[in-house]
Formats: C-alpha cells, sequence, structure tokens
C-alpha cells in the first residue's frame, strides 16, 4: 500500500465513492487525491473589526454585541434582523427562517462571537444566518483552524462527497499515507529557497495551522510546479541546441555591407542594433537558431529580417519569409523590392494566385540557387518547392500558422551534417506582445529578442471611444481629416459564428459611408474575405496610392498594411473585437509623419469587460500593458499560442499573479542545469526522479516549435 495505491485504500471510501472521484474530478489514485487541492478555506483563526471588511471579504469572524433587533414583515412571513456592533462600527444580521426562536435565544449586551458570509448591498454589509456563540463559550472550546474547502461537482455534493465527507476523507488519507511522501526536490534547493519540506507543504496546503504556514505551503508548492516545467523547458533546449546542428553565417559580406552602408534609409534604432546582434549571434556559431522576435506594431521588424536574410545570403545560403495571408505577403514583397532597387538581388513573390509560368520559373530558380529571396504565403510549403539551400525561414506573425505548417518549413532545409538534416534558422516575428511572464513558460524553448522602442518621431495615436449615436460628429471629423489630405479606415467586425451577419453590416456600413461621402469628391475601396485575391489587391492598392481616401474593410487588413498617408481608423462595433486585435488595427495608422487617430464606436450596451477593453486602448498605446490586461481579463488559455501547449494546465501556481515565483523557479532551473546538465549529482536524486515522472505525464511539449 502506498500513494499509487487505488483511493479505495483510504479507510471510508467505497468503490462507489473512488468511480464517483474518478468520473468527477478524475481521481485515480492516493497521490491524485493528495494533489487535489482546497480553493479556499473557512478562516476560523482570524478575527475582524466591522471596519476592515471589504466587499471582497468572503467569509469573516466578527466580536461584538447586539444592539438592537427588530422583525421586518416582508411578501411572505418576516425577517428578523439585528444589529451588530463593535468598537469600529456594525453590520446587520439577518435571519429569513426561526425568527421567533432566534429572536428569544439572543442575549442583548453580551459578547458573542459570529461567523458567515457577508452580502454586500449599496457598501453596507449584512451577515444571513451567521453562526453565533457567545464569547465565553467560544473561549471554553479548543481553537478550531482553518478549514480546508475543495473543488467539488454538483453530483459529487448530491451524491453525498460533501465538504464535511471530503475533508474526512482526506483526513484518513494524512493518518494512513503521511509517512510515504517523499520529499521531491533536493536539500539544498530547500536550502537555498526557503521553502518548507514536502510534507510540511501538503499537510499545511490541506490543513493549515494559520495564514502564515498556508503562505509558506502554497508558496513552495507553487515554486515545485513551475520550477519542473522550466526543467523541462530548458532542458529541451539545450538538446536542441547541443544535437541540432545550425548553418554556419560566419562572415558579414558584400551584400550585407553594401547594403547596410548605401541603401539602409533610416539609422536603425537601438533596438534593431541589438536585436540584429542577438541574431547574428546565434546564425554565427553553428547552432541551429529558433529565436522569436517581439516588437509592437511600426517597432520596425521587416529591416530586421532583410538584414538577417542577406546575411544569409552572404553565406551562400537562401532566405524566405512566410506570410499568412497574401496582402501581407505581396505586401513584404514590395517592400523589399523598393528597399533593395539599387542592388543586384532578386526577390520573387510565391502565393496562392501566382501564374503556373510564372510558379514554374520560381520553383526553377529555387533549385538551381539562383533565386536568393522568396516571400509568400503558405504556398511556399508545397512539397513542389524545393530549395537548393535554404539558411533561414523568417515567419511573419506567427500566431496565424499551425504547428503543422512549422514544421514544415522546418523540413526544407536540405543539407546533411553527421547524418542529420540540417533545418533553416528559424526567426518568428510577431507583433501580438505576449507577456513577458507568458513568454517564459510558453516559450521557454524559443530564444526571446524584443524591440521595445519605436522609430523616432512618432507620434502617439490619439485614441477615443464614441458611441454610435456620435456617428454624424465623427463623419465631420472624417471629412476635415480628408480635406487636409489624409486617408482613413473604417473597419468592421468579421466573426466567424456570425459570418453572413456581419457581412450584411459591412454592406450596410459601405453604403452609409457611400451616401455620406459621394464620389467623385470622395473614393472608396472596399476589401474583405470574400473577394478574390487579385481584387483586394487592386483595392489595396488603390488606397495605398492615394487614390482612393476611405478603406472600407474587414480585419483582414489586421495584420501588417502599410500606408503611411492613413492617420485615422475608424472602428465599428468595437466592443466586439478582442484587445489585441484592437492593437493591431489601430497600428495601422500612426505610421507617417502625422498626428493619427484611432475612433472605437460601440452601442451604448458594454459588458465590463467591454468597457475595460475599450477605456485600455483609450489609456495606453503600450502593447506589452494591453497584453497584460488581455491576459487578465480572458485568461492565459486564450491567450496566442497557447491553447496547444497544454502549459498553462497549472495546478496551483498562476503564470500572471506568481511572476516572481516563476522567476525564481527559472533562475533555479538555469543554476541547476548549469551545474549538473544530466541531472547526475547524487545531490540531485530526488530531483531526477521527479523530473522523471513528471515527463511522462507531459507529452505535449513534444510538440512546440
Ligand atoms: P513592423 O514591426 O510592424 O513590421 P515595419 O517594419 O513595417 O514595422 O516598420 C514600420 C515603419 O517604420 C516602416 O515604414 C519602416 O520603414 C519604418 N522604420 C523602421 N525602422 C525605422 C527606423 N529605424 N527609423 C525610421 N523608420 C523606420
Ligand atoms: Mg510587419
Amino acid at each position: 500500500m502506498n500513494l499509487n495505491s487505488p483511493v479505495t485504500y483510504i479507510k471510508g471510501v467505497s468503490v462507489a465513492r473512488a468511480e464517483l472521484l474518478y468520473a468527477e474530478l478524475g481521481i485515480r489514485t492516493c497521490r491524485d487525491l493528495l494533489h487535489l487541492f482546497p480553493f479556499r478555506y473557512i478562516d476560523k483563526t482570524q478575527f475582524y473589526t466591522i471596519s476592515q471588511l471589504q466587499p471582497n471579504s468572503s467569509e469573516v469572524q466578527i466580536v461584538g454585541k447586539i444592539s438592537g433587533i427588530k422583525t421586518v414583515k416582508q411578501k411572505r412571513g418576516s425577517r428578523l434582523v439585528a444589529t451588530f456592533t463593535d468598537a469600529t462600527g456594525s453590520i446587520e444580521l439577518v435571519w429569513f427562517k426561526g425568527a421567533k426562536w432566534i429572536k428569544d435565544s439572543l442575549k442583548p449586551n453580551t459578547p458573542y462571537v459570529v461567523y458567515g458570509k457577508l452580502n454586500w448591498y449599496n457598501n453596507s454589509a449584512s451577515m444571513p444566518h451567521p453562526e453565533m456563540e457567545t464569547v465565553q463559550a467560544y473561549k471554553s472550546k479548543l481553537q478550531t483552524a482553518m478549514q480546508p474547502v475543495y473543488p467539488s461537482t454538483e453530483k459529487l455534493a448530491n451524491k453525498g462527497i460533501s465538504h464535511k465527507v471530503m475533508r474526512g476523507m482526506m483526513q484518513h488519507l494524512f493518518q494512513q499515507f503521511f509517512n510515504g511522501i517523499e520529499e521531491s526536490l533536493p536539500t539544498y534547493l530547500l536550502a537555498e529557497q526557503q521553502l518548507i519540506g514536502k510534507r510540511e507543504a501538503l499537510l499545511n496546503i490541506h490543513f493549515p495551522k494559520n495564514q502564515e504556514l498556508l503562505a509558506q505551503a502554497q508558496h513552495r508548492l507553487k515554486f515545485e510546479e513551475l520550477f519542473y516545467i522550466q526543467l523541462q523547458l530548458l532542458q529541451k533546449k539545450l538538446i536542441r541546441k547541443a544535437k541540432i546542428k545550425g548553418y554556419v553565417f560566419g562572415q558579414v559580406g558584400t551584400v550585407f555591407s553594401d547594403f547596410y552602408e548605401n541603401h539602409l534609409p533610416f539609422n536603425l534604432t537601438n533596438a534593431q542594433k541589438r536585436v540584429l546582434k542577438e541574431i547574428r549571434k546565434d546564425v554565427g556559431t553553428g547552432a541551429h537558431m529558433n529565436r522569436l522576435l517581439q516588437g509592437d506594431v511600426g517597432s520596425g521588424k521587416t529591416i530586421v529580417a532583410l538584414l538577417t536574410m542577406l546575411l544569409a545570403i552572404d553565406n551562400g545560403y537562401q532566405a524566405t519569409i512566410m506570410a499568412p495571408t497574401e496582402i501581407l505577403a505581396t505586401q513584404h514583397y514590395n517592400g523589399m523590392v523598393a528597399l533593395l532597387e539599387h542592388t543586384d538581388i532578386e526577390v520573387a513573390l510565391l502565393t496562392g494566385s501566382t501564374k503556373t509560368k510564372r510558379r514554374r520559373e520560381i520553383h526553377s530558380a529555387l533549385e538551381d540557387g539562383s533565386l536568393k529571396i522568396l516571400i509568400g504565403t503558405h504556398a511556399i510549403l508545397e512539397d513542389k518547392v524545393v530549395f537548393k539551400n535554404l539558411g533561414i525561414a523568417i515567419i511573419d506573425e506567427q500566431h496565424r500558422f499551425g504547428v503543422a505548417q512549422r514544421s514544415k518549413l522546418w523540413k526544407k532545409g536540405a543539407e546533411v551534417i553527421d547524418g542529420n538534416p540540417v533545418p533553416p534558422h528559424i526567426l518568428v516575428m510577431t507583433a501580438t506582445p505576449i507577456p513577458r511572464t507568458l513568454a517564459m513558460s510558453v516559450y521557454g524553448d524559443l530564444d526571446v529578442s524584443v524591440i521595445d522602442e519605436l522609430p523616432p518621431g512618432r507620434k502617439d495615436i490619439k485614441t477615443v471611444h464614441r458611441y454610435d449615436s456620435h456617428r454624424l460628429g465623427v463623419f465631420k471629423f472624417l471629412k476635415d481629416e480628408i480635406a487636409k489630405g489624409r486617408q482613413v479606415y473604417v473597419v468592421y467586425p468579421l466573426i466567424q459564428e456570425s459570418e453572413a451577419m456581419d457581412y450584411k453590416d459591412l454592406m450596410d456600413g459601405y453604403e452609409s459611408i457611400s451616401r455620406e461621402f459621394p464620389s467623385p469628391k470622395y473614393q472608396i475601396s472596399i476589401v474583405h474575405g470574400q473577394m478574390k485575391p487579385a481584387d483586394k489587391d487592386y483595392e489595396m492598392e488603390r488606397f495605398a496610392k492615394g487614390d482612393t481616401q476611405i478603406m472600407v474593410a474587414t480585419t483582414v487588413i489586421e495584420v501588417g498594411v502599410n500606408v503611411p498617408n492613413a492617420s485615422v481608423m475608424v472602428i465599428e462595433s468595437a466592443e466586439r473585437f478582442g484587445l489585441s486585435q484592437l492593437h493591431q488595427l489601430r497600428g495601422r495608422v500612426g505610421r507617417g509623419a502625422e498626428q493619427s487617430y484611432c475612433i472605437l464606436l460601440s452601442s451604448y450596451k458594454l459588458s465590463s469587460d467591454g468597457k475595460t477593453r475599450l477605456q485600455t486602448m483609450v489609456d495606453t498605446t503600450d502593447g506589452f500593458k494591453i497584453a497584460e490586461v488581455d491576459l487578465k481579463l480572458r485568461g492565459p488559455g486564450n491567450i496566442m499560442g497557447t491553447q496547444q501547449s497544454g502549459v498553462l494546465n497549472l495546478k496551483i501556481a498562476d503564470v500572471v499573479k506568481d511572476s516572481p515565483i516563476l522567476h525564481l523557479a527559472r533562475q533555479a532551473a538555469i543554476s541547476v542545469l548549469n551545474e549538473d546538465p544530466g541531472l547526475q549529482n547524487p545531490l540531485n536524486e530526488s530531483l531526477l526522479k521527479t523530473f522523471t515522472q513528471f515527463q511522462k505525464k507531459s507529452g505535449i511539449w513534444s510538440n512546440i516549435s
């Protein structure tokens, strides 16, 4: 009999109960039950004064006296209301049942201990059906400690596994198995991190003696949970770096230097220079680069991508950029062609709508190596596209690509070193800022570079929130801006579940804008997902050239599109967009020298999250701040890239709230691996054992990147 025995080994757990526990909570073994942590505690160790009570205090214990009592008639029967007072204030105690009996038993002017849940109404608290005893009676009893409350389900409760029964099972579990609980962190780490032992931690997470010990128990268990995740991520990275060879871009040659010295249209920002250095260091070593480049919209990732590609060419390799949409790929292509205008480097564009003849030309130029740079959509991934020697693949806005697509890219490398195929270096660029805490746990296996500085001279985008009824005022403003020579985006939501309706909204909107902005004075472009790529491009191009002043669109323009003269972004039904989408959309303006504006239109019906989203947009343009709010609103499970990773199935830690612990855990994991990469040191025996078990459980990791 040990912790891996089924829960039926615990006294009082019948086969029927065991089945219920498994069906409802996935608990099979004693160890599983041991790791079912309480989600709150009934704390009878602490006393509050009435002035300390807060709308978020739930169950509290107070000492005071009854200072008044009355019966209030209501529709059916009556309720009893007692005013309960201590030196700092008073609250109401309320009984809906048994009023008569209670009224007779309450003693005025006698100190009582009351315990119960608070209801808040208009900033004043009341406590329905409190538990009460006189202070005298309370003192004559043994002190009660904090009681755990476990996650439960309706079914469990209905079938008799109440909180009390659950607590009983836990108590038996501890009585029977306490000595079988093994330490899972090495002694030196416990000392270094000042952590309490595993047994003590588990005992106090279930039956805390006091708040202080509970906090220590939580800290220890959170640390352990995050530590093993980090250890796994870091070890995987070490293995990847040691095992997977990468092409060596050892030298800076004429292609790079000529461009850098003669054709660079601006000075790089310090952040761009730093990131470029980080990339060069990676690709120069013979290890494989797997790097995430984060940079807010407009921070200038494109030039970094280009310079990296030139470095590849200098070392005899080909390079490719893959973008998620045709519009974006085309724009990258046009941008690169312009930048490379005075060099003799050729660039080709490959998308779903590339004509067969051109396609064939591209295929053969890639195979014989005469074409050095290919830009495109996922058309690049087709098997027919074979590179002679692809040295680096750059992925723009990677959250649009699935893991499978990324691994296809991985296989486009051609060379074999020491019998192993060498994948191209991978640089993933994203404008969706991932809060650092999350990046560490989700992408802990990638290296991360951040461009945290915008090119000079950018003005902050003025953002306002207006209700639909102010639309006329907004139109007036647009006319003024257009009169100054500016251009305007008007964006409508397109959300898959209601596509037909959204489409109708877009068309209605287009019509009303056409009425408000009549031709020939005004010219309007429209772009949406149901148009043919060629038509989209045509419309985009008209807008980019300034032939049209207004671009009516769905979110297809969300990523990457760059028209510096466009200075106003109007977002219709803004409350229906997520924060990161709003931020991306806003990033379409503010790219030129002019003051830019973002106008968020919404109906009056706003959820509280909706309000927070719009207010956040009005308050800040900092992508990382926006990402933090987004994370708080939606929880980590909904942030890009995390769904598949399963990394956030945390039992006790919270990647947002516990980021300081995450940091400690990561540092600790780094130093453990530095000292003992193979975890062979006898001091790490318990660590290796726990780690091996942990890895067996989390197969998900193999999928990442
Ligand atoms: P993103 O990071 O969103 O892809 P881009 O690479 O499209 O940003 O750059 C946005 C704009 O800023 C482009 O017009 C680009 O030419 C310009 N830009 C980039 N870097 C600099 C710089 N160091 N100085 C001035 N302008 C820059
Ligand atoms: Mg970009």
